[in-house]
């Protein structure tokens, strides 16, 4: 298998004008009305569905991905999203009245959306065709204009991405700027007015940085340790069913992924004879060995393929228990379902994020142990916990912090577009999808309107002597 690299091919003479394009034009975009917006979702939405076969293509040129996973987790879910917002638009989009305060009677108040202006998103390989679009949809709702620079690596996606957008919409509405971190680090020295990032916490950083130097807004959708609480009671066939989904799509390359869990000690065991046997349904239904199953993809690059290597190898040496369901295959860039037991935080697989299909698997003997756990790390992109009791699961949610968490599932959070996208600090900074989405890249105007003549406020204009006795 092999990933062609992106080289930078813009000039970085072409940022800049790319960048004044797109400005320029922020006029015009800030002036449409919501069908003129639906319109432009409407024309994005078809050409997607258009070009389904192209799409699950070009996906599997990056991962080898199953095209049912590409039309799942890239194509419908994108699609949901430009439905849900065509059909919402109208709404986010009207003026909000607010109510006035004694003191000032006789005048009205509302917040008006106006476009943030120019915009740059910026996406990561993972779901190179979800995360790029999906932020456009919100982008293009609150009428800005929009550069996106989709990752180098998933280079068959970003190409597919440029023809598409070049196809849809004029080079100053909407642009697609194709290479890696040296146009990336082009673009971040414009002046964008806000600027949304989905990436690792380390760029995120980078990103706040530059956007720092124009006090540019940022919505930063980053990554991190999910944690998986297991409760005693829970019924584990349900958990390991659910669990083994989320953590093995796209071979755990998924920012919400259950990175790790944490199980009492006396179910291990039977949790990972649950985990095994759904691993072996899932992707070994006829005994077939996992590397030949159609459902399971591949690793991104070799560098991400020998990070995670190192990973399984270096729990190995420092004690743990690895249980692999196959062997590694660097040629195929193959890693196969593999769960870690008795891990230790000296561990590689315990400090960082995984992003692969590995599952450590940590004991707690007192459920207070698993919140002190958690609560001692960054605070998580997701949180998921399993049981039957819901006062135990309450105590969860209220012992702990996460961007988003499910009750009795994993990752299809994501998937509720009136549920509010994103993480706190480390995890991320700001919200997506739906109105969420849409308020990001808006301005929240406030406008507070009186009539000619009049005014409330008369009796605390100076000088103040007089009032001094009233206040
Ligand atoms: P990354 O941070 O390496 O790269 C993301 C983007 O930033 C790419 O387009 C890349 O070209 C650009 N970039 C890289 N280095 C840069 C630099 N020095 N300056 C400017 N731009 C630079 O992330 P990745 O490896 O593509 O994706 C994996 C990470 O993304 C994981 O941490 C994962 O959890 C996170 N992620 C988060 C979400 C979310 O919605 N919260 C979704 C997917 C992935």
């Amino acid at each position: 298998m092999e990933t062609e690299i992106i080289q930078s091919d813009y000039n970085l003479k072409n940022v800049e004008d790319i960048f004044i394009h797109l400005k320029n034009n922020i006029s015009n975009t800030k002036k449409t009305t919501a069908k003129e917006r639906i319109k432009k979702l409407s024309q994005l939405e078809k050409y997607i569905l258009d070009h389904r076969p192209k799409i699950q293509e070009a996906i599997y040129k990056d991962f080898k991905k199953n095209p049912i996973e590409v039309d799942t987790t890239e194509i419908l879910s994108t699609v949901g999203l430009i439905r849900h917002a065509k059909k919402n638009l109208k709404a986010w989009m009207k003026p909000k009245r607010v109510g006035t305060p004694l003191s000032m009677l006789g005048t009205g108040s509302k917040i008006i959306y106006e476009p943030k202006g120019v915009v740059l998103i910026i996406s990561p390989w993972n779901y190179p065709f979800y995360l790029a679009i999906s932020p456009l949809i919100y982008a293009i709702a609150a009428g800005n204009t929009v550069a996106i620079k989709p990752s180098e690596i998933s280079s068959h996606t970003s190409n597919f991405l440029e023809t598409m957008i070049d196809d849809l919409y004029p080079d100053n509405e909407v642009k697609v700027v194709l290479g890696g971190v040296e146009t990336s680090t082009k673009l971040l020295e414009q002046k964008f007015n806000h600027i949304f990032f989905t990436g690792s916490p380390q760029i995120g950083k980078v990103v706040m940085s530059a956007a720092a130097k124009h006090l540019t807004s940022v919505t930063l959708e980053l990554g991190g340790k999910s944690p998986t609480v297991i409760m005693e009671d829970t019924d584990l066939k349900d958990a390991a069913d659910k669990i083994t989904w989320g953590k093995f799509i796209n071979v755990g390359q998924t920012c919400v992924a259950p990175d790790y869990v944490l199980i009492h000690k006396n179910k291990v065991q039977e949790f990972v004879d649950q985990m095994q046997n759904t691993i072996n349904e899932f992707y070994s239904p006829d005994g077939e060995v996992i590397k030949h199953s159609k459902d399971y993809c591949r690793i991104i690059s070799i560098k991400h393929f020998y990070r995670l290597k190192e990973m399984i190898e270096d729990a190995a040496e420092k004690g743990a228990t690895v249980i692999m369901n196959g062997e590694f295959d660097p040629e195929e860039r193959y890693i196969p379902p593999t769960l870690i037991t008795n891990v230790t935080e000296e561990m590689i697989v315990m400090q960082e994020e995984i992003f692969g299909p590995i599952l450590p698997i940590k004991t707690y003997s007192d459920i207070q142990e698993a919140y002190d756990y958690i609560n001692s790390k960054e605070k998580p992109l997701a949180l998921y916990a399993f049981g039957n009791k819901k006062k135990e699961l309450q105590k969860v949610i209220k012992n702990t912090s996460a961007g988003g968490t499910c009750i009795n599932e994993v990752i299809v959070h994501i998937n509720n577009p009136d549920l509010p996208f994103g993480g706190v600090n480390n995890s991320g900074i700001g919200k997506s999808h739906g109105k969420f989405g849409f308020i990001g890249f808006s301005n929240e105007r406030a406008i507070l309107k009186n009539r000619v003549g009049m005014t409330g406020i008369k009796p605390i204009y100076p000088p103040y002597g007089k009032l001094a006795s009233k206040l």
